[in-house]
Formats: C-alpha cells, sequence, structure tokens
C-alpha cells in the first residue's frame, strides 16, 4: 500500500479540473465515435457512431437491445474521451432523452440526420447496419434514425 501511495504521489500532481458546458460541447462536436449508456433494468453499453449539432446527437441503428431499451426508458447519456496517457485526458458525459425520427411525420429530421452523418463519414452505416448473422441491412428495414435531445453536459480533463 506504502508503495503505491508513492508511485501515486511521484513527480508532478495531475491536476484535474472541469470543463464549462461550451467546451465539452465543442469535444462532443469534434468527436464520431461514443458509448451510449442506456438502461432498461440493466445498464448497457456500446459504441456508436454519431455527429452532434445544436443541442442533438444524431445517429443510426437496426432495432435490437439498445433500440428496446431507450423505447422504454428515453434517459440515456453519452460518453467521448481522449486519453493521451494517465496523465493527459478529457472525457465528456451528455445526458439526454431518446428520440426516435420515423418516417412520415418526423421525414425532415430523419433526411437531416441522414445528410449529417453522410457528410461527417463515408460508409457511416457500416458498423450499425450489420449485426453477427445477417447480411448488409441498412437497405431493409427494421433500421432507424434517431437523436438525443442534450439535457445536461459535463466534462473534466486532467494535465499534469
Ligand atoms: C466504432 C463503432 C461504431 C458503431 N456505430 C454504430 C452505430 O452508429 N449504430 C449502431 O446501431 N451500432 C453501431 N455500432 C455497433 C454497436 O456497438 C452494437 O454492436 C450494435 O448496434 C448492436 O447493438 P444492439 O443493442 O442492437 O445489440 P443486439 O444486436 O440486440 O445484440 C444483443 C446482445 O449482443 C451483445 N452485443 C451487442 N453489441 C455489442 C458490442 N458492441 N460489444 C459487445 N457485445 C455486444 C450484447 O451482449 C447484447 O446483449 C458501432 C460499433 C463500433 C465499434
Amino acid at each position: 500500500m506504502h508503495s503505491v501511495k508513492n508511485a501515486l504521489y511521484r513527480g508532478s500532481p495531475v491536476i484535474i479540473s472541469e470543463m464549462t458546458a461550451q467546451e465539452s460541447r465543442m469535444h462532443l462536436a469534434a468527436s464520431r465515435v461514443g458509448r451510449l449508456c442506456v438502461s432498461d433494468g440493466m445498464p448497457y453499453v456500446v459504441p456508436i457512431s454519431f455527429v452532434y449539432e445544436h443541442g442533438h446527437i444524431y445517429s443510426f441503428s437496426l432495432v435490437g437491445q439498445k433500440v428496446l431499451a431507450m423505447r422504454g426508458n428515453p434517459q440515456v447519456c453519452v460518453e467521448v474521451d481522449e486519453i493521451r496517457n494517465p496523465r493527459n485526458w478529457w472525457s465528456v458525459v451528455a445526458f439526454g432523452r431518446y428520440e426516435e425520427l420515423s418516417e412520415g411525420p418526423r421525414q425532415n429530421e430523419r433526411d437531416h440526420a441522414w445528410s449529417l452523418l453522410q457528410k461527417a463519414r463515408p460508409n457511416w452505416w457500416e458498423p450499425g447496419s450489420e449485426t453477427p448473422q445477417s447480411e448488409d441491412k441498412v437497405a431493409s428495414p427494421p433500421h432507424l434514425f434517431f437523436r438525443i435531445n442534450i439535457e445536461r453536459i459535463t466534462g473534466r480533463r486532467a494535465l499534469a
């Protein structure tokens, strides 16, 4: 225990600070992959590709465990980070509410999500459109677009 404590305090101390909401949003906007955390009795975390714009996180999915969980409990969070080393990192957690962008009444928002994802990354649909058993399913429903309306965002960073 004593040697662990010595190791922890060796060298200059790491300074951990809170980021402002604006700084946190800038990091979120520059990120393309985050960990989506949902809860449906049990917590469940998976990586997703997304684009952030004006307080919303836009993404795409097949209907599976995470979508069913978000339909049951729309309060979710998304975490993004960059860990250069244990003394130099930042991470952001955005909390918000799941909204499905259905065809028909929300077609404009759905098209907007599509164009944002399309601009952000070629082949953006690939990781979200396949399951271990299936061929590429993007052309055949039940794929969907969704967004998370961010209600609260926090960020921390460490610098030695
Ligand atoms: C870089 C990256 C980007 C991705 N982008 C997207 C995206 O934009 N949209 C999207 O829908 N998916 C994306 N995925 C895939 C995503 O992480 C899930 O694997 C996928 O969406 C299936 O999730 P589901 O809840 O529908 O699982 P289901 O297909 O319903 O499977 C259920 C079970 O499979 C297991 N499982 C599912 N996914 C994972 C996983 N990733 N790791 C370990 N176990 C798993 C769990 O035990 C879960 O209980 C991305 C993955 C990566 C690595």
